[in-house]
């Protein structure tokens, strides 16, 4: 047992609604004070979401310690500062093939092994572990899902029979729900919030803070009307209003008095230090200057799967006092002809070719690698898009023309290849290089100069690397491997030295990037965009 207080997220009426940005807000504010740990429990039989699409699930946030898991941990972290682990993210999967290895074992020797106490047992011993060996102050626990979904069932009943083991005062039910407004009689409505409580009743979770998410702050008599269908005092609903950056919602929290109720009712420290927050809040909010930068990906229908990396644009966006306009870009098109490459970049002052993996997409992506080399546009090659940078390098200047990954094609020249380590590799899930590694950087380098250090760490996902047997080649002809493994056996940045920004890794360097501290390759393309938006206007 922890003597831990506990917070419990909950969502109601719809997805979609922020639940992991509500989460991650309510921790920021008693962060500053409080040791807060927080835990994500998602209802799906994956064991963690590394072998999902991310257009299905949003991106696959990659943690130090290589654990893949829900991008609410992305929020964690960015609000947090803090780096996560990942048994913090609890799935169905991770529980189920627990429990079963235990009955196999025999554990239960004896016993019929029942959802309850059994899974529910288990998952409640997750949280009292997880709260002990972080030594949390506090332990936030959002639920995925929307209350009444069948797979958050076992979690939910969890969240519920916690109130009895740690007792009512060290426990805090937060429900987010969805107010809308009619346009019509610009009214706020109630009706989703009543019906969705009544639910969470249902299955015996009373809530303690009601949060409603709505276009503008809620009105008095509309939190009235929801304190008294829901059992709860007026001041304890809290509106959760469209804001122009989810940065702004601690804030926002602030004035609606929420850290006053937290410390009321679990008893713990509220002061908060938001003053370097708020000013990269209001530096967001009243931007000098404005770039535009091109998404070049194949995932660009659901902007999520890239969500950390428009995250650093906000973040190096904020540290320059600039707007970054994301242009999304679809490289199926360019590469199926419905597109050239001249249209495409057309007014954009910095392009991005993300990670991925397959061959869809892929030459559409190494045109707009090639423009971007040969017109001096700032260019950032993320994981995949750093490979397909060696290879439009190999094939157009190397004058190696059948130049590529063997990921993505059977070729004769094969820049890009399997690591050594992923070749005995049989099954997919968690055995890719993941997580945090030390990079070596070499001095006289524009890496260097940018990251202002030695040796740094960032966060990698992949299976292939740039081919050793090529790298003198490449080297030859210009491209400056100015970062590697410490034994320097793979190649983990790349550079151009006669391009103004041509600076790429191996990694992610989106994964690492917090609003107070951002990513040192995305404040290089963001300064770099903004010379050549400023070139741009003069010569236009
Ligand atoms: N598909 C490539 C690899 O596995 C790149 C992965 C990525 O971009 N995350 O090496």
């Amino acid at each position: 047992m922890s003597y831990a207080k506990f917070i419990i997220v909950t969502g109601g009426v719809l997805s979609g609604l922020g639940k992991g940005i509500i989460s991650a807000s309510i921790a920021r504010l008693l962060s500053s004070s409080n040791r807060i740990v927080t835990i994500k429990c998602d209802g799906y039989l994956n064991v963690d979401p590394g072998t999902m699409n991310p257009i299905e699930h949003g991106e696959v946030f990659v943690l130090d310690d290589g654990g893949e898991v829900d991008l609410d941990f992305g929020h964690y972290e960015r609000f947090l500062n803090i780096d996560a682990k990942f048994t913090w993210n609890l799935t169905s999967g991770k529980i189920f093939k627990e429990i079963i290895d235990k009955e196999r074992k025999g554990d239960y020797l004896g016993k019929t092994v029942q959802m309850i106490p059994h899974v529910t047992d288990l998952i409640k011993s997750k949280f009292f572990q997880i709260a002990k060996s972080e030594d949390a102050d506090i332990v936030l626990i959002e639920m995925g899902g929307t209350i009444g979904d069948m797979e958050m069932m076992l979690f939910n009943e969890a969240a519920r029979q916690l109130k009895m083991d740690v007792g009512a005062d060290n426990i805090l039910y937060v429900h987010l729900t969805y107010v809308p407004e009619l346009e019509c009689v610009g009214e706020q409505k109630s009706k989703p919030t009543q019906q969705s409580t009544e639910l969470l009743r249902k299955i015996g979770i009373q809530p303690n803070i009601i949060i409603g998410r709505s276009r503008r702050m809620l009105d008095d008599d509309i939190k009235e009307k929801i304190a008294l269908f829901s059992n709860i005092d007026k001041a304890h609903v809290v509106s959760d209003p469209d804001i122009q950056t989810v940065y702004e919602l601690p804030l926002i929290f602030q004035k609606e008095g929420l850290p006053y109720l937290l410390r009321n009712m679990l008893k713990v420290k509220d002061k908060a230090n938001l003053t370097k927050w708020s000013r990269l809040v209001s530096a967001i909010k009243n931007p000098k200057h404005e770039v535009t930068i091109a998404i070049c990906g194949k995932y660009t229908k659901l902007h999520d799967s890239y969500l950390s990396i428009s995250e650093a644009l906000v973040h190096a966006g904020a540290h320059y006092e600039t707007k970054v306009h994301l242009k999304w870009l679809e490289t199926t098109d360019i590469e199926n002809g419905r597109r050239t490459v001249e249209e495409s970049l057309k007014g954009i002052d910095g392009v991005i070719v993300p990670g991925g993996f397959g061959s869809r997409g892929t030459e559409g992506k190494i045109e707009v690698i090639r423009y971007a080399r040969e017109n001096k546009i700032p260019f950032l090659g993320i994981c995949l898009g750093f490979q397909l940078a060696v290879i439009e390098f190999a094939r157009n200047v190397c004058g190696l023309k059948k130049a590529n990954s063997t990921e993505i094609a059977d070729t004769p020249e094969p820049v890009i290849c399997l690591l050594p380590e992923q070749m005995k590799v049989e099954t997919k899930g968690g055995t890719m290089r993941l997580g945090g590694r030390d990079i070596r950087i070499s001095k006289d380098s524009q890496a260097y100069k940018i990251y202002n250090a030695e040796s740094i760490r960032e966060r990698f996902r992949h299976r292939y690397e740039v081919n050793p047997e090529y790298v003198e080649t490449l080297e030859k002809k210009g491209i400056v491997f100015s970062g590697t493994t410490p034994d320097k056996s793979i190649m983990q940045i790349m550079e151009l030295p006669d391009h103004p920004c041509y600076v790429s890794g191996q990694y992610h360097p989106e994964l690492s990037s917090r609003l107070e501290r951002p990513a040192p390759l995305f404040l290089n393309l963001v300064k770099a965009a903004r010379s050549f938006a400023e070139h741009r206007s003069r010569t236009n």
